[in-house]
């Protein structure tokens, strides 16, 4: 477990081919995409990383929201169904969400949940209503943003510390995984690797410390690096565009390991195109997904 993470660069990607859909393959085939979050403050997170989703070859996309914004996303992403749910007062899902989720569990292929979400404590007790009802599936599970904060609150009656009992991917960058490890962010920012792997094997999770260099450790001992992109990266945005990638390639059959080393590194690689073409500062992360298609042909 003390061997250097592998680069994930363009031979490792060469030898670690995507599931490709055939040429006679429907939309349901190519894989469908829930992503979970969004709310009055920040319904465009969740359109950020539906559209690149979309952008990573996914075929299909369900959106659910808060009811106050659904029709804002709708709007914005026409090619997505829609769910608006119920919220509470300070913009979090009650666990009632998991009802209207429930008709989807045996046709997603691949879960977001967390960007946009409020409400910490809310948004924890819905992935951990949720999770149960993905057990023995082969439903890809991504947790970012606020929904990492089933880790700090656990499921009443389950003991510290907590462990996920289903495979899914986690991807805070330095400032989130201080505040669910309790570590200092100068810390965890002088020794990345030790501790995205230390926190692997705690929660039994596929972490990704994100960051100029990203860390992948899986609770195996296996860990990856990506060095590239650039600062244009740092900005608002950029990580749920991130997830949405991850997730549309885990929509497409990717295992959680792989469909993070690609969208690490095909994140990055847009980063780097616009930057050629705009500049290193200013771009957008909602330009970011556009880049998407042509890098992963490229690549494949
Ligand atoms: P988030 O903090 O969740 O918005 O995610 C930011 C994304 O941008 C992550 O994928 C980081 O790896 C990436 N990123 C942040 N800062 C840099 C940087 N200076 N150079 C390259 N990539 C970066
Ligand atoms: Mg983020």
């Amino acid at each position: 477990a003390d061997a250097r993470p592998r680069d994930i660069d363009t031979s490792l990607l060469r030898n670690w081919p995507l599931p490709m859909p055939s040429d006679d393959t429907d939309k349901e085939g190519r894989g469908h995409v829930l992503v979970l979050g969004g709310s009055s403050e920040m319904p465009g997170a969740v359109i950020l990383a539906a559209t690149a989703a979309m952008r990573a070859g996914a075929g299909k996309l369900t959106i659910a929201t808060g009811r106050s914004v659904a029709q804002l996303v709708a709007l914005a992403i026409p090619e997505s169904r829609v769910l608006g749910l119920a919220e509470n007062a300070v913009g979090g899902f009650t666990v009632e969400a998991v009802e209207a989720l429930d008709p989807l569990a045996d046709k997603i292929t691949a879960i977001l949940i967390g960007p946009g979400m409020q409400d910490e404590e809310a948004t924890a007790r819905l992935v951990h209503a949720l999770l149960p009802r993905l057990q023995g599936s082969d439903t890809r599970i991504l947790l970012d943003a606020n929904a990492m904060g089933a880790i700090l609150h656990p499921p009443a009656g389950v003991n510290a510390p907590f462990r996920f009992d289903v495979p899914v991917l986690v991807t805070p960058h330095a400032g989130e995984m201080a505040h669910l490890t309790g570590i200092d962010k100068e810390d965890i920012c002088a020794t990345p690797d030790r501790h995205a792997l230390e926190a692997a094997q705690r929660w039994n999770a596929v972490v990704a410390l994100k960051g100029a260099r990203t860390v992948i450790a899986a609770s195996s001992g296996e860990r990856w690096q990506h060095e590239g992109g650039n600062v244009g990266l740092a900005a608002s945005g950029s990580g749920d565009v991130l997830a949405g990638i991850i997730a549309g390639l885990a929509a497409r059959g990717a295992d959680l390991a792989q469909a993070v080393g690609w969208g690490v590194a095909m994140h990055a690689r847009a980063g780097e195109r616009l930057a050629e073409r705009m500049g290193t500062l200013g771009y957008l992360a909602r330009e970011l997904p556009d880049e998407i298609p042509a890098l992963l042909q490229q690549t494949a």
